[in-house]
């Protein structure tokens, strides 16, 4: 647990049982439930679906939903806040249907709605929810038919508030209300001048994309009371980024918010909802620092300088408590995935065995690094790492001028991968080495090839160099001896993953057990239940893996509530514009042009075309 950090990323709901498996709770903390993750695994693959899997727990998504609304219900409860806390789930984080009707269903009990950012989103919305107390909030650029369908909600009984992003957005919604008898409620979105650090903080500030600035929010303002429509803006809404590290950030753009909502306020508008985004970070490497890939806050304190943020600002005017909306999705979601997969093959940087003696003709440059290597010593380190290389490098140039033979090379790049081996051996015995002697062991690091796609499954990673924490799913009774970095089954030298989380730093390798040949190795990558899915693409035509869904119940079995099968090869090409039975007609006349030419017979046709429509039903990953 120590060497992987679980009990610090894994929010309660992970880990380590006394079998080495790792154990999913139902909620934070709840032993007496726990599930061991490779005996569902076992459970998946007696059903028939293979690796790779993404692995969801249904119960995780209600627990998350249920701490984010009871935390914010439990700070408003303690500092007297007057108003209350409504959520609304931004579809875009993981728009799988099994996600919304989840929170539509479990999150009625606290009125958790809905955020669309787009048509399909509002439609999707629209058809999975059925509370009408749970806010509907529809950001994004809005074309007419998006307009209507919001207006049509409304009109049907949805608390659906469509929020301006753009100053011309307003005549066409007002223009449609009239047309279609429907009284909008309308949000205004901000362009706040605090703007917030890390990968996504660009949602922010004054050069955002969306979003209104003071000037334009003041012309709406008024552009609603010239139409005698001015109660119809009912919500102030910002959107600071995503995975925002640090709480002085979310205080400020609060604070901010707050004077502008007060501002709206005496301008007579009867604001009733504070919107705050999205933003809620995860805590992927368990640093709860200010680092990108956590937070320095817990959710008890998000929520409670929120409220008290709020409090304060609004107090000060006499402006009453609203609603406050947030919009969190990958804190709800995040935890609740997790893509299993096995390991496929090993490459070692294990040097083979060097000869007793030298051959007679040897360079003398192969001569010099055999003698570097005999005289290593923790005194020497630094003198004989450079000598390698030096003399490395030398040999490589000789065979390049024809100067050595295949051989001697193949006998010099021997002789420096076993000094080098050396070196990394010899220098754990000293307190300080140089970064370049410390960073062999990475150099040094295994590749495990493992059953899955980056591109497809774990995008961020690849795009963005987001963290996610990987780790073995079993034998963590046992010391995981190697040290390795994790390449995909795609062929793009991108295809790989080679950071990993730790609490102080980035580890560039994880250190991972032999592979034995009687038993499949499995691992998992963890926390990636938050747009991971949506952005994944098909590169090399990998295409979305099985998906699996359970629930724990009260007596700590589970049951498999969802399987989906992962793409086949025929609908991943379908994707990219084949047509798979045109290309099956195709093919079966280039293979009976081979049985004309007598390169095959007419038996092994059918072998080979048999061996091509399996492919084409199969599974794009590896399959064993
Ligand atoms: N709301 C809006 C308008 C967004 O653009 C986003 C995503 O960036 C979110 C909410 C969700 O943010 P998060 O996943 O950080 O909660």
């Amino acid at each position: 647990a120590e060497l992987y950090g679980i009990n610090e990323w894994g929010g309660g709901y992970f880990k380590i049982d006394n079998n080495g498996d790792v154990m999913v709770m139902p909620s934070p903390g709840c032993v007496k439930r726990a599930v061991s993750i490779r005996e569902i695994v076992e459970g998946i693959e007696a059903r028939g679906l293979g690796m790779p899997v993404l692995l969801r727990i249904e119960n995780i998504l209600d627990s998350q939903i249920a701490a984010l609304n009871d935390c914010f219900l439990a700070a408003m409860q303690e500092l007297d806040y007057k108003g209350t806390f409504q959520g609304a789930y931004p579809i875009k984080v993981n728009q799988q249907q099994q996600v919304i009707e989840e929170i539509t269903h479990y999150g009625s009990k606290y009125h958790h709605g809905l955020e669309a950012g787009s048509k399909a989103e509002l439609i999707a919305a629209m058809g999975m929810m059925t509370d009408k107390k749970a806010p509907l909030i529809c950001n994004g650029y809005k074309d007419e038919e998006f307009v209507d369908l919001a207006l049509y909600a409304t009109k049907i009984g949805y608390k659906c508030i469509m929020v301006l992003e753009m100053p011309g957005e307003l005549p066409l919604i007002i223009e449609r209300s009239r047309k279609l008898n429907a009284t909008p409620i309308l949000g205004v979105r901000i362009k706040l001048a605090t703007q917030a650090g890390g990968h996504w903080g660009e949602s922010g500030g004054e050069r955002s994309i969306f979003g209104l600035n003071t000037t334009q929010i003041i012309a709406a303002v008024d552009y609603l009371k010239q139409e005698g429509m001015l109660e119809s803006l009912q919500l102030l809404h910002y959107h600071l980024g995503s995975q925002i590290s640090n709480i002085r950030e979310i205080r400020t753009a609060v604070n901010e918010a707050c004077r502008v909502f007060a501002g709206l306020v005496q301008e007579g508008a009867q604001l009733k909802y504070l919107d705050l985004g999205g933003g809620l970070a995860v805590d992927y490497d368990g640093s709860q620092s200010n680092f990108l890939s956590s937070r320095n806050y817990t959710l008890n304190e998000y929520c409670t300088d929120i409220v008290e943020a709020v409090m304060t600002s609004l107090d000060e005017t006499g402006v009453p408590h609203p609603t406050i909306i947030t919009e969190s999705g990958r804190a709800l979601v995040a935890y609740y995935s997790m893509l299993l997969f096995n390991v496929l093959d090993v490459t070692q940087f294990q040097p083979d065995p060097l000869p007793e003696e030298l051959p007679e003709k040897c360079p003398p440059q192969i001569k010099y690094m055999y003698d570097t290597l005999h005289t290593l010593s923790v005194r020497n380190i630094q003198e004989c790492f450079n000598d390698t290389i030096y003399y490395r490098d030398e040999v490589r140039q000789l065979f390049n001028h024809g100067k050595i033979t295949l051989r001697q090379r193949s006998l010099a790049e021997k002789i420096f991968w076993t000094t080098i081996n050396e070196i990394a051996r010899v220098s754990k015995e000293l307190k300080h080495v140089t970064p370049e002697i410390s960073d062999i062991e990475r150099a040094l690091s295994d590749i495990y090839y493992c059953n899955f796609s980056v591109f497809q499954s774990l995008p961020d990673a690849w795009a963005i160099d987001q963290l996610f924490p990987v780790m073995p799913i079993h034998r963590l009774n046992e010391e995981p001896i190697r040290n390795a970095i994790i390449a995909d089954i795609t062929c793009d030298c991108d295809g790989k993953i080679d950071h990993f989380i730790d609490r102080h730093d980035i580890k560039r390798f994880l250190p991972l057990h032999e592979l034995n040949d009687s038993q499949e190795y499995y691992l998992g990558a963890f926390l990636v239940g938050a747009y991971q899915e949506t952005l994944g693409d098909l590169h090399n035509l990998l295409g979305d893996t099985n998906v699996v869904t359970i629930r724990v119940l009260d007596n700590g079995e589970y049951e498999f509530v969802g399987e989906l099968e992962g793409d086949s090869v025929s609908d991943i090409l379908s994707y990219v514009e084949y047509d798979p039975k045109r290309l099956l007609v195709r093919f079966r006349k280039t293979a009976e042009r081979a049985v004309r030419k007598g390169n095959i017979t007419a038996q092994e046709r059918r072998e080979i075309m048999q061996a091509y429509e399996m492919g084409l039903r199969g599974y794009t990953y590896f399959e064993r």
